[in-house]
């Protein structure tokens, strides 16, 4: 068994097999974080074949289909990806992107090289843990899992399935100093070890997606690293000194709008947090991004890392599973299908305006999330159907979509998890409510419900009553 590489710290790494490394290359398979900038994986992985004098090559599995992932989402990562290709490129790392499923096409291709060390980086989620065993089944060499997503690595911030964000928030401001320390840079390979991938033709490929794309859901934001960091910096510089006060305000526009980044791994979380720490001078403002870039967001993976049944309501706490069950009759007094709600077809004009905003901009407000999906609860026929479907439409539009923020925030709005009992009321039972009076307490719901009206290219026909 190896021990880590210096400067990264060593509780980062798992060691997935028993297996030695041998003598071939190494291979990092990129999966979530798609970056070459602050990454722990790509740096282990570079740290590896340095201390072997062996080459490094860089490996990317495209699958034809993913959790209900549309084109726009995959145009949206391809752009990502081709300047990562270019970026290693230059340090001498061939980028390889494979299509098929990891298990069929990642074996053959460590055959191929001859490859003595798989490198990967880390999700908590279902459908990457079954791809890592799986290839780790067929591959028989050494296998080391990275965690380059996250300032702490969920195994090491806590043993187990934290109650709510003050259970965890004490953890991780305890272990903050230590985890908050910059990725070196990749340090260029040697002439005599750089590798080459095979070609791709990115804009063969991206015009064929382009192609293929609908005009909705827009992507909300330039994608690419280097646009990542610009705004990144724009935030920090212009956004963070109003994100208290203007954050939960959906005409505000007072979120970072950092989501679909940190989602595809274009942007490092331990970057976000560090450059944050920097400005000292905004108090208020960085308490509350700290608190849900870096507490919140970790609480989410915690939750996935340690809850194998994140996206059903048997991963509700026992509580909200006792509440929900004893109000599982009570009378809804409105009842819609997914396709009703998909087109944005209910009795009421905030909740459609939430979905046209998801639909057409690809991210919902933050705040409006909340709202959405526990209405979807009151108005399904039991909390099951509400989480299958609120999942379902957060993953086909969102471009943060298909994230263990976005299994455990609907978790949160359905089944109370991270959350307190409430006065008990119906369908809810002692689950926070939410309703359209609370919005109008804190924001101008006619000014929001007319700016997504305005929102051109929804793809439904229009026949609400809004
Ligand atoms: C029903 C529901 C569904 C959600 N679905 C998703 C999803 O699919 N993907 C997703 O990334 N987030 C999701 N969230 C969490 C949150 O709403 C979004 O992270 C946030 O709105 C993203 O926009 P932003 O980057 O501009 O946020 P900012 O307010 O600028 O926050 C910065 C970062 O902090 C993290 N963050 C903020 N709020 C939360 C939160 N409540 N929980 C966990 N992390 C948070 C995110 O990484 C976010 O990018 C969901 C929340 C709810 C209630």
């Amino acid at each position: 068994m190896e021990r880590s590489t210096a400067h990264i710290p060593g509780e980062r790494i798992r060691f997935l097999n028993e297996a030695s490394r041998g003598p071939g290359p190494v291979v990092y398979w990129m999966q979530r974080d798609q970056r070459v900038g602050d990454n722990w994986a790509l740096y282990h992985a570079r740290e590896r074949a340095r201390a072997a004098g062996s080459a490094l090559h860089v490996v990317f599995v495209r699958m034809p289909s993913y959790l209900g992932a549309r084109a726009p989402h995959y145009l949206f990562m391809m752009r990502g990806l081709r300047e990562v290709a270019g970026d290693l490129g230059e340090l001498g790392i061939g980028f390889h992107l494979l299509e098929g499923t990891p298990e069929a096409v990642l074996p053959g291709f460590c055959r191929e090289l001859e490859a003595g060390l798989l490198v990967s980086d880390y999700s908590p989620l279902r459908e990457p843990r079954l791809w890592r065993e799986a290839v780790a089944e067929r591959v028989p060499i050494a296998h080391h899992e990275v965690d380059a997503h996250n300032v702490i690595p969920p195994w090491v911030v806590s043993a187990k399935r934290e109650f709510a964000a003050r259970t965890l928030r004490p953890k991780i401001h305890r272990m903050l100093a230590h985890y908050r320390r910059t990725v070196p840079a990749i340090d260029p390979m040697p002439a005599s070890r750089a590798s080459s991938g095979a070609r791709v033709d990115w804009d063969a490929l991206v015009d064929a997606l382009s192609v293929a794309v609908p005009a909705v859901p827009r992507a909300p934001v330039e994608p690419g690293a280097r646009a990542a960091q610009r705004a990144m910096g724009a935030f920090l510089d212009h956004g963070l000194p109003h994100y208290d006060r203007r954050r939960n305000d959906p005409n505000a526009g007072g979120q970072s709008g950092l989501s679909p980044y940190l989602h595809f791994g274009q942007l490092g979380a331990g970057r976000l947090i560090e450059e944050l720490l920097r400005r000292e001078e905004a108090g208020a403002d960085i308490e509350a991004f700290l608190e849900e870039a870096l507490v919140r967001r970790e609480l989410s993976e915690n939750f996935c890392h340690y809850e194998p049944r994140y996206d059903r309501v048997e991963a509700f706490p026992q509580w909200a599973k006792k509440t929900l069950q004893e109000h599982a009759e009570d009378t809804r007094d409105y009842l819609y299908a997914r396709e009703e709600f998909e087109a944005a077809r209910t009795h009421d004009p905030l909740w459609n305006a939430a979905q046209r905003e998801l639909v057409v901009t690809g991210k919902m407000h933050g705040y409006m999330r909340m709202y959405w999906a526990k209405k979807i609860l009151e108005w399904t026929t039991s909390p099951s159907e509400a989480m299958e479907i609120a999942i379902a439409l957060n993953d086909a539009y969102s471009f943060d979509g298909r994230d263990p923020n976005g299994y455990a925030g609907i978790a949160w709005s359905i089944g109370g998890v991270h959350d307190r009992a409430f006065a008990e009321r119906r369908v809810f039972g002692k689950v926070r409510f939410m309703n359209e009076r609370g919005s109008r307490r804190k924001f101008d719901v006619d000014a929001y419900v007319a700016a997504m009206h305005a929102l051109e290219g929804f793809p439904f026909e229009d026949r609400e009553g809004s």
